[in-house]
């Protein structure tokens, strides 16, 4: 019997950077009955607080103590703490700001010369690189295009594996992960969810056989990889509806 659910959130919880739909909210409820439940993602806590926690139905703090907010990739571990009932930061792992500088640079340099940086489809107010504390992230076409556009940007990865090849040449010193549908992001070397995952058997204390992951992009090279490689159990999933299934088998044998 599994003692952890951990959770990839992009395209596993969700439909990219959206609130989690009331099925999956309704599961994830159901499961902090069973289960530890660690999301772990490459997006700020924010939208951990956006996408997940918000979209919970009434949640006692009882419950909120069985959810782990792993933050941009797990650098960043937040906990909910009953006694002042609300979130605390339990550790903090950050790029030093010329860190932050260079792989901006590099990144903005590599999709300007393979001609995908698409600062002209931006909206307002919108950006192409962010700065995650943890690490730094390219979204080609920012964070409020449409889900159609960004879908239609890069299906088969190749722009990304492109820009990809490209910053490895000129700042080999990081790390670069495809994740999302547009996005790269960029991590000093080992600051991936191997990070986040070792990090989390520590806190909670719990084996890697005590873990069940979900995730989309278990393949070699996929920001979810790290985790098959550490020899976790994991489930690939295409999209949120293949994670409401096996959490409706899991939910259905307890
Ligand atoms: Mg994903």
């Amino acid at each position: 019997m599994k003692k952890v659910l951990a959770f990839d959130i992009d395209q596993t919880l969700n439909i990219a950077k959206t609130p989690i739909n009331d099925e999956i909210a309704d599961l994830l409820k159901k499961c902090l009955h069973h289960f530890e439940i660690c999301p772990i993602s490459g997006q700020k806590f924010d939208q951990f607080l956006v996408q997940i926690v918000n979209r919970l139905k009434d949640p006692t703090p009882e419950e909120l103590s069985h959810l782990h907010l792993f933050v941009a990739q797990g650098t960043q571990y937040y906990k909910f703490n009953t006694e002042k009932n609300d979130w605390e930061l339990v550790y903090d792992y950050p790029l030093t700001d010329e860190q932050v500088a260079k792989i901006s640079e590099t990144i903005e340099k590599c999709a300007r010369e393979l001609g995908f940086w698409e600062e002209n489809r931006l909206q307002p107010g919108d950006e192409i690189i962010e700065n995650r504390l943890s690490q730094v992230t390219f979204s080609a076409l920012g964070q409020k295009a449409s889900t159609k556009d960004k879908y239609q940007w890069d299906p088969d990865c190749k722009k990304r594996e492109k820009i990809v090849a490209k910053c490895k040449e000129y700042a080999p010193e990081f790390d670069y992960e495809i994740g999302g549908t547009t996005s790269i992001n960029a991590i000093t070397p080992g600051m991936n969810k191997k990070f986040g995952m070792t990090h989390l058997l520590t806190e909670l204390n719990v084996t890697k056989e005590d873990i069940l992951y979900f995730g989309d992009m278990t393949q070699p090279g996929g920001n979810d990889y790290p985790v098959v490689e550490m020899g976790i159990k994991t489930i690939t999933v295409r999209s949120h509806e293949d994670t409401a299934y096996a959490l409706k088998g899991i939910l259905g044998v307890i």
